[in-house]
Parts: C-alpha cells; structure tokens; sequence
C-alpha cells in the first residue's frame, strides 16, 4: 500500500474532497491546483498513478498527458472528463492516458479504477525495500534516503535506478535501458542514459567519480553492484 497519487485538479472542492478520500484509503497524495504545476510534477517526481483533470488553467490535461508520455515516464494516467465529452476521451486515450471517469462520478467508482491500474504497476511484485549501506530505497513507496534523508530522485532517475537495482550484478546495455525505462517511442540517444546515471552518481555515491554502486562496463553499459547486506 501506500501508492502516490498526484492528483490535477482546479476545482477546490472537488480536490480538497477527492484528495481527503484517497488519504483515507492510505494513499499517499499530493496535489496540484493547475496545470503548469501538474505538469512539472508530474514529470518530475515519482508517482505510482497521476489523476488528471482536462479542463485545467495554464496546461490542459491532454497536453500535460503527452508531455509526460514524451518524456517517457509510464505512470498509469486516469483522466477526469466531463460528461458526454466523447472527443477528450479519445483524444486521451491516444496520448498516452489508461483509463476515464465521467464527472460527476461517486467515489467508489473511482476508487475501484484506480486499483485496476495500480494493480498493473509491476514494482508491486517482488521485494519493496532494499537497504545497500549508503542508501536505502523503498520501490513501493517511490522512496530513497540516504543516512536517514530524503534524497530526490527525479521519475526517471528513479526508474533507472530501480531498473538496474533488479538486475543487480549484471551488465545492462545502454541500448536495453533506453528501451525499457525511456520506452520504445523514445527518439533518444545512449547519451541520455549517461547523464542520467551521472544525476544518480551524484546524489548517491560517496564519491561520484569513484562510484561503488553503479558502475561502468566499458563500451556496454552498466551495472549496479551494492548487493543488500553489503
Ligand atoms: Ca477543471
């Protein structure tokens, strides 16, 4: 348990309603009032599900949908529509969006969508925590700290990191985690995958240019080495 949720939405009161109850439910939510803010959050931070409303000043939702499948990131997306709104519900769905629900909807209605998409999230399967001395991750939650503190990974650093902590011990090629964390749509080159894992090298190594966790196979790719225990 304990998903993120972001949740975009204007309208006070149906936020401030919505996010209450998702909270109640044990969800761990964070909100966003318009859509320049949904936006960079939702493409900037971790979230296990993205709640977006169309109508939305600053960004609409259907441009903050594309923008965070251009970037790769594969959250499930369900969109708030407005009844009979037939057009936005296509035109999400092709851009990248799971799934809809009609307002005015009841809760439960909601409720049960947004389970059916976390369900297909796969970081619920296998181990949540890991816990490698320098760091500790928590892939449920979407969560690493480092002694003890909060350390900010953006969505992507965060699935990369997370793709190479489940093939501990192997070399990932370059080529293969493009494909799998920026996904296959993705006109990127290998050279995205390195400033990447320069970023995690950064917040995670004791000494970035010496790195112990996740090291370089030369000409290949990567592979990450801080084995739990050790
Ligand atoms: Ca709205």
């Amino acid at each position: 348990m304990n998903e993120r949720i972001l949740l975009v939405e204007d309208e006070e009161a149906l936020r401030v309603t919505l996010s209450d109850r998702l909270r109640a439910e044990q969800y761990v939510v964070e909100t966003a009032a318009d859509g320049i803010d949904g936006s960079d959050k939702a493409s900037n931070q971790p979230f296990d599900l993205i709640i977006l409303d169309l109508m939305l000043p600053g960004r609409g939702g259907l441009d903050i949908c594309r923008d965070v499948r251009a970037a790769g990131i594969a959250t499930p997306i369900l969109i708030l529509t407005v009844r009979d709104d037939t057009v936005d519900k296509v035109v999400g769905l092709k851009l990248g969006a799971d799934d809809y629900v009609t307002k005015p909807f009841v809760a439960a209605e909601l409720l049960a969508r947004i389970e059916v998409l976390l369900r297909r999230v796969p970081t619920h399967s296998g181990r949540g925590e890991y816990d490698f001395g320098i760091f500790c991750i928590d892939l449920r939650r979407g969560q690493v700290t480092r002694d003890g503190k909060p350390v900010y990974l953006t969505a992507r650093e965060f699935q990369l990191l997370r793709y190479l902590i489940e093939r501990s011990g192997a070399t990932v090629p370059r080529e293969e985690l493009l494909r799998s964390v920026w996904g296959h749509s993705a006109n990127l080159l290998t050279r995205t995958v390195d400033t990447h894992v320069f970023s995690l090298r950064q917040k995670l190594e004791q000494i970035p240019n010496v790195p112990e966790l996740i090291l370089t196979v030369s000409g290949v790719g990567y592979k990450f080495v801080g084995g739990p225990g050790r």
